[in-house]
């Protein structure tokens, strides 16, 4: 399920271009734009008339799952939908795994409902326990792991099995391997880089827009243009608590019911990184985007 001016349809077996029913394109989903790239839809398609290019007309938009959210200004709206899950990406070798990092992008997956597979790639680079130390945090929390390299082809199967039937988002900063990764995969599968750039009566302004790319065997990869394609500000500070796992169910034994688990007397977060029962890398990601004036900034109610 692709999305342009005209709609493209993907049913499994080929892609149909497609209208818009009218009331669909006036209709707001959430109040926000009615059709997105991955909705899934309901269209149906005329009979096919020699010389004559078929087009179907879109009919209905099933109800959502998973989002990835972008901000503009102070408004969030919906990038992709139905993304099922997020693949964190690092590297062992440059750039560093940035564990603050890879929370702020786990933030994010859970805020959009989808679910953080945290990858380090380039494991050809550094010392097995290196990466089995970095790796072992989220494997405590229960996220799923994965340890590949794109140039030895280590862990490429599983990274492809995860892929397999699903609709993924690889998420990391530059450099780290994404577009190898993908490569790796399926070749020719890389991912993209480029804004769509349109004019209005304020002058230019660049858009990004969202593709799928289909997996071999079922599946598709998000293709978002430009680096800060996964925006970190969507998330209100206030349900920051809700998506460190590790805290959830700490939280009601705190004195205060509105407590922010910084400088609180009572905390129970505090007292179970006092007992070494919450990593402090992690409790150090929470404060950092807690208090970070970005973060702040952006959030929407
Ligand atoms: P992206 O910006 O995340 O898409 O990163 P790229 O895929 O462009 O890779 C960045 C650089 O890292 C390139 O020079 C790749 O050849 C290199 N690279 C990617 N994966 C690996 C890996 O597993 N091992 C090593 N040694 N280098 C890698
Ligand atoms: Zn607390």
């Amino acid at each position: 399920t692709l999305f342009g001016r005209i709609a493209h349809v993907d049913d499994g077996q080929r892609v149909w271009p497609c209208t818009i029913r009218g009331v669909l394109r006036t209709r707001r989903i959430d109040g926000r734009s009615s059709l997105t790239v991955g909705d899934r839809v309901g269209f149906v398609v005329p009979a096919e008339r020699e010389g004559v290019e078929v087009e179907g007309v879109i009919e209905s938009v099933e109800p959502r799952h998973g989002e990835l959210k972008r901000v503009s200004g102070r408004r969030e709206h919906v990038v992709v939908a139905n993304v099922d899950q997020v693949i964190i990406v690092t590297s062992a070798g440059e750039p560093k795994p940035k564990p603050h990092l890879v929370d702020r992008y786990i933030v994010s997956s859970l805020h959009g409902k989808m679910q953080p597979v945290v990858c380090i790639n380039k494991v050809d680079l550094a010392p097995a326990d290196e990466t089995d130390c970095f790796l072992s945090v989220y494997e405590r929390l229960g996220y799923p792991t994965l340890r590949t390299s794109a140039v030895t082809g280590m862990g490429i199967d599983a990274l492809r099995a995860l892929l397999m039937g699903k609709e993924s988002v690889i998420a990391g900063q530059s450099g780290v391997g994404k577009s190898s990764l993908l490569n790796a995969v399926q070749p020719g599968l890389a991912l993209r880089t480029g804004t769509v750039i349109d004019e209005n009566s304020k002058g230019r302004h660049t858009t990004t827009r969202a593709t799928l790319l289909q997996l071999d065997g079922g599946g598709y990869v998000v293709d978002t243009p430009g680096v800060r394609s996964f925006d970190l500000g969507c998330v209100p500070p206030e349900r920051l608590e809700e998506y460190f796992v590790e805290f959830v169910e700490r939280i009601p034994h705190c004195k205060f019911p509105d407590c922010a688990h910084l400088q609180e007397t009572g905390c129970a977060i505090k007292a179970a990184l006092d007992e070494n029962k919450i990593d402090p890398q992690r409790y150090e990601s929470y404060v950092r985007l807690f208090t970070e004036p970005e973060f702040r900034k952006n959030a929407t109610k």
